[in-house]
């Protein structure tokens, strides 16, 4: 399972999340107050990818454009 970093744009504050198989972002938020405006950041974990592009479809296939997983 995939951890993501992300970084919250109003208070700055850093975390990561586990983010499971059909998980999407909007369901995230910062656990230190709330806020959904987010910033994602690469996590090393399984990461494979040259550059992510902004919208890779999930972190378990190396395919590009993910379109066989769903
Ligand atoms: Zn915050």
């Amino acid at each position: 399972m995939p951890i993501f970093e992300y970084r919250c744009s109003k208070c700055n504050k850093k975390f990561e999340l586990l983010v499971g198989v059909g998980k999407e972002s909007d369901e995230l938020k910062c656990p230190g107050c709330g806020s959904k405006d987010l910033s994602k950041l690469f996590s090393t974990f399984g990461f494979k990818g040259e550059n992510g592009g902004g919208t890779s479809g999930c972190g378990t296939c190396t395919a590009s454009s993910c379109d066989g997983c769903g």
